[in-house]
């Protein structure tokens, strides 16, 4: 759209469309780390790999995403970092190594 403007004369400043193009990357890798979520629910499956319970698009948002090293940050895209856990297991996961960071932070 940006690209679109420009061609049609906008009187936008070049200045103004770096900065456009600042947020922009700055809002895809926002966009990249909220989004592991979906990205290992579509990776693993819906089914949580401790208990093996299955889940179905209705209750999916009972499938939560552990980060094995315990880094929110590490998110390779091969989802090796990824384990899908449903609350139950993921909260015994948490739990039993005294992480418990998952929940305050917020996902
Ligand atoms: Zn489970
Ligand atoms: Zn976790």
């Amino acid at each position: 759209m940006a690209r679109r403007l420009r061609r049609l004369g906008a009187r936008k400043p070049a200045d103004l469309d770096a900065a456009d193009e600042l947020l922009d990357q700055i809002r895809r890798k926002r966009t990249d780390a909220t989004n592991y979520r979906e990205r290992s629910l579509e990776r693993h499956g819906l089914i949580c790999a401790r208990c093996a319970r299955e889940f179905s698009r209705k209750d999916r948002h009972l499938l939560t995403v552990h980060h094995k090293d315990g880094n929110h940050d590490n998110n390779p895209a091969d989802g090796s970092n990824w384990e899908n856990l449903c609350v139950y297991c993921h909260d015994d996961e948490h739990s039993r190594k005294l992480l418990g960071r998952y929940y305050s932070e917020g996902e």
